[in-house]
């Protein structure tokens, strides 16, 4: 499994271990009914020993469909992230807030790391566009594609609750 390394033999070993692959990750985003992956991510990582452990840096890529949250239009759109970790073999080394995990047996699975970061590299609310003027709330245009012309009151609900207490206040 490329994406386990032994961690033990890396400490001690020669220069620094370095892998490409590709992992499908269409299970990582299941629970995202607005976001599919359109290939695999592409994955580059080098793993460098230490005294007691070692340091993985890895650069991932992969090409995402999103469906735009204001117009619902889906939109492509390729999405990079890099990521460090550091582990350690020996308990006093480790420090959850430095982010130095402590390594209990002889190898390290980067797969869970490799996906926790893609899910913060994501975004929450994908938006086709800073500029993204989403659909009519009364007719449903699109509004990036055509001016429909309603009229749209909005009152702020705190603002209606203001305008209630200025009536309120004018009728005394
Ligand atoms: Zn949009
Ligand atoms: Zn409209």
């Amino acid at each position: 499994v490329p994406f386990t390394i032994h961690i033990a033999k890396l400490a001690n070993g020669p220069g620094p271990l370095t892998y490409s692959g590709e992992i499908s990750i269409a299970s990582w985003l299941a629970d995202r009914r607005d976001v599919r992956a359109l290939g695999p991510l592409q994955v580059s990582l080098t793993a460098r020993g230490s005294a007691d452990g070692m340091t993985v840096d890895c650069d991932c890529s992969v090409d995402l469909e999103y469906g735009c949250a204001r117009c619902l239009r889906p939109f492509r759109e390729p999405l990079n992230y890099s990521f460090r970790e550091r582990f350690t073999i020996k308990p006093e080394s480790a420090d959850e807030e430095e982010e130095i995990h402590l390594v209990r047996g002889d190898t390290v699975d980067l797969l869970p790391y490799v996906e926790e970061h893609l899910q913060l590299a994501l975004p929450f609310v994908p938006v086709c566009g800073a500029d993204c003027r989403g659909l009519c709330p009364v007719c449903g245009a699109n509004r990036n594609e055509r001016d429909c012309g309603c009229k749209e009151e909005r009152i702020d609900p705190r603002l209606a609750g203001l305008k209630d207490f200025f009536k309120h206040d004018e009728s005394r």
